[in-house]
This record gives structure tokens, C-alpha cells and sequence, in this order.
């Protein structure tokens, strides 16, 4: 049940996308949880689409997977990482879902006849669900996110919601802007105005922010925070300098030392429920981020890395930070270098440039593209025995790569690429054939958590150090049944299964043949925590590292 007095914390973006907004919230939420409160982080997309799973990562970045198996936007995955928490389906809220539930409320007569309008049914949606999801966890606040920038026209409903929340509980809703303060390469000054400009718009739409977050560059100076105190009507001392860091997990300590959280509980009058330092796992976790001795170069062979002139790593957010958390347990910088599969496929680039790196990633992935070049990747990494770490097709590809070249079935496929090959290794769960044939595409995917067991004396299961394990899926094939058995005779080890045992899980080559070659059905990237980095993560890493050491 949520709790008497429960409050709400609003988290609304100013200027730009892009700032930080989403990290800013989320070390918000760590710094209240460190003062004894327990939080609900929430993330709201102003879009129509009912979840992100439709997206393509090049529109809109990585698509998060939660437990539940809902497919979310990759800020949950920042509130995950930085809370140590699971978030919940209610915790997710879209302007589709919301529009949704709305007219099938509405088809269902549930509204006794009324007209049924934007205003109030949408807000009104929005905020019994807000509600819903406060009361599930039983927490002491709710922080939302809401998606976008002030000014945008599609989230004008959300914060239409917060206003009316505010309205019914004056003392119990705070808004906090993440705004951004340019400096034109030409002025070299720091300009206010773009973020006056955010507050009034904000303004004219009912809402004060009790709280601005300087994004820029550099720090805040005194002259600019008063401008900004006058202009946007906000007490200096609530205005937070937020220059640029040189790294996430530094927002957290950074704000605390600006007493960020001070000013938030006052606001809301709450008082620090700690008096010890809770915050010191995560100090420590930072520290060990700026004391690392050497680097492994890592390559991570993909596709989604290009939209227009830059390159969107975005896609790939909950990887990069997994590869970082072991690598930091292990005590190393991590190098990423993103290498395009079709460059390996249309001989642009040569296999053996990877004899370089330290250890190969092929992360998730869907449809045909640069497909040839990763399974060219893959047997480069197998036969010269680089760590490879394969993540869902990453995984099935060494299954086709495996089964090919060590089988001799040298037309083995994924039927996701070729339906009519004779040797489908990787085929399409039968259940699954039956949404694409009926273009069921949203949310209908093997989706979130399933529970493996592990198989004894395998690197899988000396790494957990547990028989069963439980892992976030997201796919439509899997390793076919028919050819278990001669895939396993010829070497390669399925050492993670489902339960009934009919789904493969985990394949891997033993120790003695290959120092890590690894590949999950599962993305075990979404559970990996800075506090708590994946397992398999860190043995893949561990064997980089020795390949490092090799080399020498
Ligand atoms: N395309 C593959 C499937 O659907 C792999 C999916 C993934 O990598 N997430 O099974």
C-alpha cells in the first residue's frame, strides 16, 4: 500500500533531450534511497507506441527488458543499475497504454455514458496509474520521469497530470527541471535565456519547477544562478550547478555534495531517516572506476551503431555498462571498439584485424543484415581462440558458425535467415510462427525472465556458483532440439537449459579447447548492476585480461 503523506518528485527536461536527464533522476533516486526512503522510480514516453519494443535501436536507442518481460525504454535500465532494484510493468507508462486503456475502458461502457475526452480521462489515467504503481511498492515517493523536452506538444498530457497530482496535494509534489545552459562557441559565455524560456513555458502551463539542474558544460558562476533565480523564480540555493562529468557514477556524489538531497527533502519536509554513510558501497565503486591499472580492448560487432553522420551506441547502453562493471571488478579499463559487421562481410575490413582486441562481443540483434560478416567474426574468435562472448543471436550464430564449420553442415542457418535451409540449427519456437503469421509483432516475443539450470563442472556454472539461474529473453528462435545431440557430440557444451530441458540456454566450448567462448540465449546484460557486475560478464572479462597478458 503506498503510504500516508506519499510523495511525488516530477522530473521534466528543459531545452534539449540529450542532457542527462534520465542519469540526473536516477542519482536523485539513489541519494533518497541513501537518506532511508524507499523510492519508485517511473519512467513516462510521451509516444503513441504501447511499449518500445516495435522500435527500431536506431530511432530510439536499446529497448530495456524487465523481468516482468515488458520492453521499456533503456532509462529503466539506468534506475535499475543505479537502485539495485527490479522495476515492475506499472513502472513503465506510455502515452499509447494510456490512450489504450482509455477507449477500451470507454468501449467497455466504463463510463456511464459520459463523453469521454482528452482532458481530464487522459491525466486522470495517467495519474491513477502513477498511483498504482506507488501502491504496489509501498514506497515513500515516487520519482517520474517524464519523457521529452518542455515545449514538445506529445507530453503535454503528462504534465497535465503532475499539475492536477500537484493541485490535489500541494505539499507532497515537487517539480524539478533538468535544464541546459549552451555556451556558443563564438560568445564563450554561458547563456541563461534557452532556460527562462524552458521555465516560462513551463509556467504557462500551471507548473513552477521548485528545483533547477544546470546542465552545461562547465559550473554554474554566481552571476548566472542569480539571473536564474530571478528569471525562472527559483530560491538560488535550489538551483544545482551540473557540469559535464567524466563519468555517470559520479552524478550521484556530485549532487550529494551539492546537498541536493537537503534541499529536495525540505521541499517535500521530510527529514534524512540515516545517519551513517549509506552511500559508501557506491564511493567505493566509483573510486575503483579511477584506479584501474591497464586496458583490454574489446571489440563489439553489431550493426545499429550509424544514424545519419554519428554513431549511436545507444543501442547497445546496457552491454557497454555491463562490460564496464566486470571490467572494473577486475581492474581494468575497459576499451570498446565498434566494429560494423558488414565491413567484415563485404571484405571492407579483414578478419584478422580482430587478432588485436582482447575479447569479441556479437550482441542481440534481429533480421539479416551483416549476418555473414559476424559468422565470419565468430570463427575467427573460435579458431584463434580470442574470448568470445555471444549475447542471444550472438549466441545462435556461434550455434550456425559451430555447426557449419565443425559439423560440416555448410548450409546451417537461422531460419530468421534462410526458412527454407535443410539444416535449420536455429529455428523459429513453434509458438512463435504462429504471431508472425498473424503479424502479432508487439510484446510477443519469448519475453523477460525464464529460469536455467546450469550444467556442473561448466564455466556457466562455476561462474554463478548457483544450479538455477533466472534471465531476461527477448526472441522468436532458438537452438533447434533436432540437433542438440550432434551438436553437443561434436564438442560444443549446452551448458545452460531450461528446466524441462528442451531450450538451450547457454552453449560454450570447455576450457581446455577455447579460454571463453560463450553465448546466451538470454541478455545477461540486463541484470548486470554497477554494485553487482554479471558474472559471465566478469569471466569473459577475466580471459580478455589473460589474453592480454598472453600477448605480452
Ligand atoms: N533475432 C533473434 C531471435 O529473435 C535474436 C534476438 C536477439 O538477439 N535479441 O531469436
Amino acid at each position: 500500500m503506498k503510504k500516508k503523506n506519499h510523495k511525488y518528485i516530477f522530473v521534466i527536461g528543459g531545452v534539449m533531450s540529450g542532457v542527462g536527464k534520465g542519469i540526473a533522476a536516477s542519482a536523485i533516486a539513489k541519494i533518497l534511497h541513501a537518506k532511508g526512503f524507499s523510492v519508485n522510480p517511473i519512467k513516462v514516453d510521451p509516444y503513441l507506441n504501447v511499449d518500445a519494443g516495435t522500435m527500431n535501436p536506431t530511432e530510439h536507442g536499446e529497448v530495456f527488458v524487465l523481468d516482468s518481460g515488458l520492453e521499456t525504454d533503456q532509462d529503466m535500465g539506468n534506475y535499475e543499475r543505479f537502485l539495485g532494484i527490479d522495476l515492475k510493468t506499472e513502472d513503465y507508462i506510455t502515452s499509447g497504454l494510456v490512450y489504450r486503456t482509455v477507449i477500451e475502458r470507454e468501449r467497455a461502457l466504463g463510463y456511464a455514458g459520459k463523453c469521454v475526452e482528452a482532458l481530464p480521462h487522459i491525466p486522470n489515467e495517467i495519474i491513477k496509474r502513477i498511483q498504482r504503481a506507488a501502491d504496489l511498492h509501498g514506497s515513500d515517493i515516487s520519482l517520474i520521469e517524464i519523457g521529452g523536452t518542455v515545449g514538445d506538444y506529445q507530453n503535454i498530457m503528462f504534465l497535465e497530470a503532475a499539475r492536477r497530482l500537484w493541485l490535489k496535494f500541494p505539499q507532497d509534489v515537487i517539480f524539478i527541471l533538468v535544464s541546459y545552459l549552451p555556451i556558443p562557441h563564438k560568445l564563450g559565455e554561458m547563456k541563461t535565456k534557452p532556460t527562462q524560456t524552458a521555465v516560462h513555458q513551463l509556467n504557462s502551463y500551471g507548473i513552477q519547477p521548485h528545483i533547477l539542474i544546470a546542465r552545461s558544460a562547465v559550473a554554474l558562476d554566481a552571476k548566472r544562478k542569480e539571473k536564474l533565480a530571478i528569471w525562472c523564480n527559483v530560491p538560488a540555493e535550489n538551483i544545482i550547478s551540473a557540469p559535464d562529468v567524466e563519468s555517470i557514477y559520479d552524478v550521484v556524489l556530485n549532487f550529494e555534495r551539492d546537498k541536493i538531497s537537503d534541499w529536495i527533502l525540505e521541499t517535500l519536509s521530510l527529514r534524512s531517516r540515516v545517519r551513517r554513510d549509506t552511500l559508501a558501497p557506491w564511493r567505493k565503486f566509483v573510486t575503483r572506476t579511477k584506479n584501474l591499472s591497464g586496458e583490454v580492448n574489446i571489440a563489439v560487432v553489431g550493426k545499429y551503431f550509424d544514424t545519419g553522420d554519428f554513431v549511436l551506441s545507444d543501442a547497445y547502453i546496457s552491454v557497454i555498462e555491463a562490460i564496464k562493471y566486470s571490467a572494473y571488478k577486475v581492474g581494468v579499463k575497459p576499451i570498446l571498439h565498434w566494429l560494423n559487421a558488414k565491413d567484415f562481410e563485404n571484405g571492407e575490413k579483414n578478419v584478422s584485424t580482430l587478432a588485436g582486441y582482447d575479447g569479441v562481443i556479437v550482441p542481440g540483434g534481429f533480421g539479416e543484415s551483416g549476418i555473414e560478416g559476424k559468422l565470419k567474426v565468430i570463427h575467427y574468435a573460435r579458431e584463434k581462440k580470442i574470448p568470445y562472448f555471444g549475447l542471444c543471436y550472438g549466441m545462435q550464430l556461434a550455434v550456425v558458425e559451430y555447426a557449419r564449420n565443425v559439423l560440416g553442415l555448410k548450409d546451417a542457418n537461422t531460419t530468421e535467415i534462410d526458412e527454407k535451409t535443410a539444416n535449420p540449427v536455429i529455428d523459429i519456437m513453434p509458438e512463435q510462427k504462429k504471431k508472425l503469421e498473424e503479424k502479432d509483432y508487439g510484446g510477443t516475443m519469448r519475453l523477460g525472465a525464464y529460469p536455467a539450470l546450469l550444467k556442473d563442472g561448466t564455466i556457466a556454472r562455476r561462474a554463478y556458483g548457483v544450479e538455477t539461474i533466472s534471465e531476461r529473453h527477448r526472441h522468436r528462435y532458438e537452438v533447434n532440439p533436432e540437433y542438440v545431440e550432434r551438436i553437443e557430440k561434436a564438442g560444443l557444451v549446452f551448458s545452460g537449459t531450461s528446466p524441462n530441458g528442451v531450450l538451450m540456454e547457454i552453449a560454450e566450448l570447455p576450457r581446455k579447447v577455447h579460454p571463453f567462448f560463450v553465448g546466451t540465449q538470454f541478455h545477461p546484460e540486463f541484470k548486470a548492476r554497477p554494485l553487482h557486475p554479471h558474472e559471465l560478464f566478469t569471466e569473459f572479462m577475466k580471459a580478455a585480461v589473460g589474453r592480454k597478458k598472453n600477448k605480452k
